[in-house]
């Protein structure tokens, strides 16, 4: 599980997060929705350990993030996923996939040819282990970097706006892998646009404001009967 209380960041003069109390339970999808600039990704990143908090405290598995002596420990259990997919375009799919696993936890080739080839069938690319990044599509591209997630066999996978950089036809084959990674008890932890993926995915959704949780509930509770007024400004714009 997650758990972060009292979480300040600050680039500067300017104040990104100001007091931040969230928790994310195991099996549990929470989607990170606000306007632009709201601090969504700067908490997606200080809970992955990509970024850390001025004030307030970090815990990921019971493990405190501001123990450095603990982070490879932790990093093991987080897989991560942005708008840009971040191929090796030299690499094939399968390369890609078996890169960490090769480098990082020191697999055997075969052992990590194996685990990268079950990884691309999750997300039903198993005919494109040989095709390199060009060779394929934006929707193709972004779910070997999905593959190349699960194949750490992480506790929790983090999302920063994945379908973003897609062309609109292809979003849906990446929100379905999402959805059925969600289907098989995933945690996940989530910042999209996708409305239909919040209200059909997410356990909890969690509208952030100006650096602050204005509101969280189910998908029902936030989209059906918000009660901030920012909260449905916010849903009447992007609905
Ligand atoms: P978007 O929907 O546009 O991705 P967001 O909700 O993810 O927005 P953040 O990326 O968390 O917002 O940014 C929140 C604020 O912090 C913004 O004003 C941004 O310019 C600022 N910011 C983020 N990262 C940095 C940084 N490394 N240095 C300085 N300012 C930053
Ligand atoms: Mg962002």
């Amino acid at each position: 599980r997650i758990a972060l209380s009292g979480v300040h960041k600050r680039f500067g003069a300017l104040e990104v997060l100001k007091g931040v109390d969230i928790g994310v339970e195991p099996g549990e999808v929470v989607v990170l929705i606000g306007a632009s600039g709201s601090g969504k990704s700067t908490l997606l990143r200080i809970m992955c350990d990509l970024e850390r908090a001025d004030d307030g405290e970090v815990w990921v598995g019971g493990v405190p993030l501001h123990d450095r002596k603990r982070a490879p420990e932790i990093f093991g259990q987080v897989g991560m996923v942005f708008q840009q997919f971040n191929l090796f375009p030299h690499k094939t799919a399968l390369g890609n996939v078996t890169l960490a696993l090769l480098k990082v936890r020191k697999l055997a080739r075969a052992e990590a040819e194996e685990r990268g080839r079950a990884a691309l069938e999750r997300v039903g690319l198993a005919d494109k282990a040989d095709s390199y990044p060009a060779q394929l599509s934006g929707g193709q591209q972004q779910r070997v970097a999905i593959a190349r997630a699960l194949a750490m066999d992480p506790a929790i996978m983090f999302f920063d706006e994945p379908t973003s950089a897609l062309d609109p036809e292809l979003v849906g084959e990446v929100t379905g892998v999402m959805r059925s990674l969600a289907e098989d008890g995933m945690t996940m932890v989530v910042v999209t646009h996708e409305m239909r993926f919040a209200k059909d995915t997410a356990d909890r959704v969690v509208f952030m404001d100006g650096g602050v949780v204005l509101e969280q509930g189910s998908p029902e509770q936030v989209f059906g009967s918000p009660s901030e007024a920012r909260t449905q400004q916010f849903l009447h714009r992007v609905l």
